[in-house]
């Protein structure tokens, strides 16, 4: 019978020669200019317009994939990159998708894959521990943890879980979800596709983290107006400069006036593995839902966020339905976790066995070594921006993110930001809040030492 499959023997002569490929370009992505060099449309016009009709030889792919697909290839695993926040990867969570893509698991109820479920909860009960959370939220309990895509995903079923609960008291086009205005887009975002008729930016104070009074204010406002607050989203870490909200007065608030409170702490969750960080999300206590991505900062590359609820039932019950085709014994017992019930999807990975290599092979200690050398570094870096007369930080440091721009103003901050990408080494973000232009030096992928922060200081110092 005829066969295009790439046989078993063929596979691994194959698999070994890309796993080779990966490795040299973990030891030489260094020396590549961060940013590809490319105009929009090149890769198309390089790639031919028709899928081939002929199986073609396994090495002309890996050629083209040389050849073209990495003429526009942007090195975020560079030890230079300092922009956004880390995406970073490590050889244990490659390994575990790897695996995971290997053996082709749906893992859409325990039933289509036990191992599947169960590692998942195992691996989100760990960080728990790991990260100090309430233990209410582990599987055993009342809550639970689910792996999900992003960040925005789990935030999105969060507002969902939030609109379900109220469901019965309230009009959907009535409900109000409330955020601070540095909070990340996604929760404006996820409210507005769960249908909330409104969403507030609350103001922040001077640190960026939101104004107390202000969200008491504008509570008050659509209470008189007769409108229903339902969710409200607190920050651990903004996107913009990584301040952090008051999460135990926001929750007191939350409580005192039936609203779900939601902690998006998708970069600087990962933290938390260090106990010296745990007081910046003091309050966990009057949360009904936690997220962050081990995507970001914990050596799991993309994708892999981490979702908690304090109670899994309103999510579960807004999430859940039961065609005649999914059932099974398991699930009818209501013994297992069927995860496609915990988010939007049906459909599901094998994402945990990724997180599971990560926290064997680092070991916890292995992680808060890497994160507190990276807030160490960015520490640093901080320290000599504070010196240096022409620079000004415009934020704290409470993690490894470096806020700061020129004393003369911004124009002086973007022409440093961009001599800074244009070294081709380092590669930062340009960042604005209000009218003041900031550069963002996020410290966190996974190869970065103090050779890359002490090089990027040297850029700064000599273009400054
Ligand atoms: N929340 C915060 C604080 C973020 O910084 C980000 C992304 O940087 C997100 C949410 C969105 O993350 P994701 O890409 O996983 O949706």
């Amino acid at each position: 019978m005829t066969s295009y499959h790439m046989t078993p023997d063929e596979f691994r002569a194959a698999g070994h020669e890309l796993v080779e490929w990966v490795a040299r370009y973990m030891e030489t992505v260094d020396g590549m200019p961060i940013l590809p060099d490319t105009r929009p449309g090149e890769i198309i016009a390089s790639l031919p317009n028709k899928a081939p009709e002929d199986a073609e030889p396994f090495a002309a792919i890996v050629a083209d994939l040389d050849a073209i697909v990495m003429k526009g290839v942007t090195h975020w695993q560079s030890p230079g990159w300092f922009a956004y926040f880390p995406a970073n990867t490590s050889g244990p969570a490659i390994l575990g998708d790897l695996v995971s893509s290997g053996l082709g698991q749906q893992g859409m109820l325990w039933a289509t894959s036990p191992a599947t479920t169960e590692l998942e909860m195992v691996v989100v009960d760990w960080l728990v521990d790991l990260m100090g959370l309430p233990q209410e939220w582990k599987t055993s309990g009342p809550g639970g943890g689910v792996i999900q895509m992003s960040a925005s995903d789990a935030t999105h079923v969060a507002l969902v879980a939030a609109r379900h609960r109220l469901e019965n008291r309230a009009e959907i086009g009535d409900m109000v979800a409330y955020t601070s205005a540095q909070a990340h887009s996604s929760i404006e975002k996820g409210a507005n596709i769960a249908g909330y008729g409104h969403v507030r930016l609350v103001d922040v104070d001077d640190l960026f983290a939101m104004e107390l009074a202000a969200l008491e204010a504008a509570i008050a406002a659509d209470r008189a107006a007769g409108l229903t607050p339902a969710f409200v989203g607190s920050a651990v870490g903004t996107t913009g400069t990584t301040a952090v909200d008051p999460v135990s007065e926001i929750g007191e608030i939350a409580r005192r006036e039936g609203m779900w409170h939601h902690v998006d702490a998708a970069y600087a969750g990962t933290a938390m593995i260090c106990e010296e960080f745990r007081h910046y999300q003091d309050g966990l206590e009057l949360v009904d839902s936690y997220t962050f991505n081990p995507h970001k900062w914990m050596f799991t590359n993309f994708d892999c966020n981490v979702f908690y609820v304090a109670d899994r039932e309103p999510l579960i019950d807004a999430m859940s339905i039961m065609p005649p085709y999914l059932r099974n014994r398991a699930s009818d017992s209501g013994d297992v976790i069927d995860y496609r019930d915990w988010h939007v999807p049906l459909g599901r990975r094998f994402r945990a066995l990724k997180l599971w290599f990560v926290l064997r092979s680092y070991g916890a200690n292995g992680i808060r070594h890497h994160v507190r050398e990276h807030v160490r570094l960015a520490h640093w870096l901080e320290a000599q921006i504070e010196a240096d007369g022409r620079l000004e930080l415009v934020a704290p440091t409470p993690f490894a993110l470096v806020s700061f721009r020129h004393r003369s103003g911004n124009e002086a901050t973007n022409a440093l930001a961009a001599a800074i990408n244009a070294s081709g080494h380092s590669y930062i973000t340009a960042s604005q809040i209000g009218d003041v232009s900031f550069i963002r030096v996020s410290v966190g992928q996974t190869a970065t030492d103090e050779r890359h922060v002490e090089r990027l200081w040297g850029l700064i110092d000599k273009k400054a």
